[in-house]
C-alpha cells in the first residue's frame, strides 16, 4: 500500500505533466471506484480546466484547475495514476480517463477498487474531505511538543499511535517500522511513556526516513510504481521492515516479526527500547 512518499513520488511525477494542460474530456471504464463523482459532474466541472498545480495532503494528490475545481485521488492499495499517450492501449483495469490537450490521458487504474476520487466545487472547503487529518510530517507542525500532547493518556503502542492519521498523516506499516527503528525506540512502548527527548529523536528519524525513502523513489514491496510506471528502489535500504530473522544493522541482535493491531511489526528487541 503505498505511503506518504510513494504519494510524493507520484506527485512530483504527475506535476510537470498536468500543469498547464487542459482537461478535454473525462470518461470512467467499468465499474467505479470507491467515493467517484458521476461522470456528468466531472464532465460539467473538470472538462475545460487548465491543471494549475497537483498537491498532497497526506497521501490524498490533489489535481487543481484554474476555474478552482479540485479532483481529489487516493490510491487506496493498488491505485496507479500515470499519463499515457492517447493511442495506448487501455489496460485492464483503468477506471477514469482524462484526456488532456497534447494528446495524452490522465489514467487511473486500481485493480483492487480501493482508491477513491472526489470532485470538490470551486468554493468547497477542503476540509470537507481533509478536516480530521493531523498534520504533515514534513512540515513544522509535527514536533516533539505536539506528539508529547498527542500523546497524553494514550496507552497503545507507539506504531499504531503514528500510523493513525489523525496524529500524522502519511506514514503506515513500512515506515513506522522503519521511523521506529532509526529512532531505537521498541513498537509497543505505550505512546504516553514516550519522552520528550524521544519524540525529538523520532521526529528527526521520521523526516529522515521520509526524505531519503523520497528520494529513492518509494519502496516497490508488491507492486508500486511512480508516473512514468518505474518502480522504487528503498525498499532495498530497509533496515527493519520485512527483515525477520536477518542480522540488526545497528546491534548484530536479530530482528523479529511480531503482531500488533491485525499488522506485522518488523523491529531489533535487542537495541529497540
Ligand atoms: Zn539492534
Amino acid at each position: 500500500m503505498p505511503e506518504l512518499p510513494e504519494v510524493e513520488v507520484v506527485r512530483q511525477g504527475l506535476a510537470p505533466l498536468l500543469v498547464g494542460r487542459v482537461i478535454v474530456d473525462a470518461a470512467c471504464l467499468g465499474p467505479s471506484l470507491r467515493l467517484a463523482p458521476p461522470v456528468a459532474e466531472l464532465g460539467r466541472l473538470a472538462v475545460g480546466g487548465q491543471g494549475r498545480a497537483v498537491r498532497r495532503r497526506g497521501k490524498y494528490l490533489i489535481l487543481e484547475l484554474d476555474n478552482q475545481t479540485r479532483l481529489v485521488f487516493h490510491l487506496g492499495m493498488t491505485g496507479r495514476l500515470g499519463v499515457f499517450p492517447k493511442n495506448e492501449q487501455v489496460k485492464p483495469h483503468d477506471h477514469w480517463l482524462f484526456a488532456l490537450d497534447d494528446q495524452t490521458e490522465l489514467r487511473f487504474n486500481d485493480t483492487r477498487r480501493f482508491g477513491s476520487l472526489q470532485l470538490l466545487p470551486p468554493g468547497q472547503d477542503e476540509a470537507v474531505i481533509f478536516g480530521g487529518l493531523g498534520p504533515e510530517p514534513l512540515l513544522a507542525g509535527f514536533s516533539a511538543a505536539y506528539l508529547l500532547g498527542r500523546a497524553q493518556g494514550r496507552r497503545q503502542p507507539v506504531k499504531s499511535f503514528l500510523m493513525d492519521n489523525r496524529v500524522v498523516v502519511g506514514i503506515g506499516n513500512i515506515y513506522a517500522s522503519e521511523i521506529l527503528f532509526a529512532a531505537a525506540i521498541s513498537p509497543w512502548r505505550p505512546a504516553r511513556e514516550v519522552s520528550a527527548p524521544e519524540w525529538e529523536v523520532l521526529v528527526t528519524a521520521t523526516r529522515e526516513v521520509l526524505v531519503r525513502a523520497i528520494a529513492a523513489g518509494g519502496s516497490t514491496i508488491a507492486d508500486f510504481v511512480n508516473a512514468s510506471g518505474r518502480p522504487g528502489s528503498f525498499q532495498r535500504e530497509l533496515k527493519a521492515y520485512g527483515r525477520e530473522g536477518q542480522t540488526c544493522p545497528r546491534c548484530g541482535g536479530l530482528i523479529v516479526r511480531q503482531a500488533m493491531a491485525g499488522r506485522a511489526a518488523f523491529f531489533c528487541p535487542g537495541c529497540q527500547r
